[in-house]
């Protein structure tokens, strides 16, 4: 998965943990962000960032 803010690659161990977590490559806090029931019919989950101080 890429970073939303600095397109690093991320690995995400757990796709259900929604905790929190610093970018390595922007230190921007970034969480993962799942939303159920898409049209697709499978989970979709995208990071986002939680913070944007610019
Ligand atoms: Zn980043």
């Amino acid at each position: 998965m890429r970073c939303p803010a600095c397109d690093d690659y991320i690995l995400i161990e757990d796709f259900q943990d929604d905790t929190p977590f610093e970018c390595p490559g922007c230190k921007k806090i970034l969480k993962l962000d799942t939303d159920e029931g898409t049209y697709f019919g499978a989970t979709h989950t995208t990071l986002i960032i939680m913070e944007d101080e610019e």
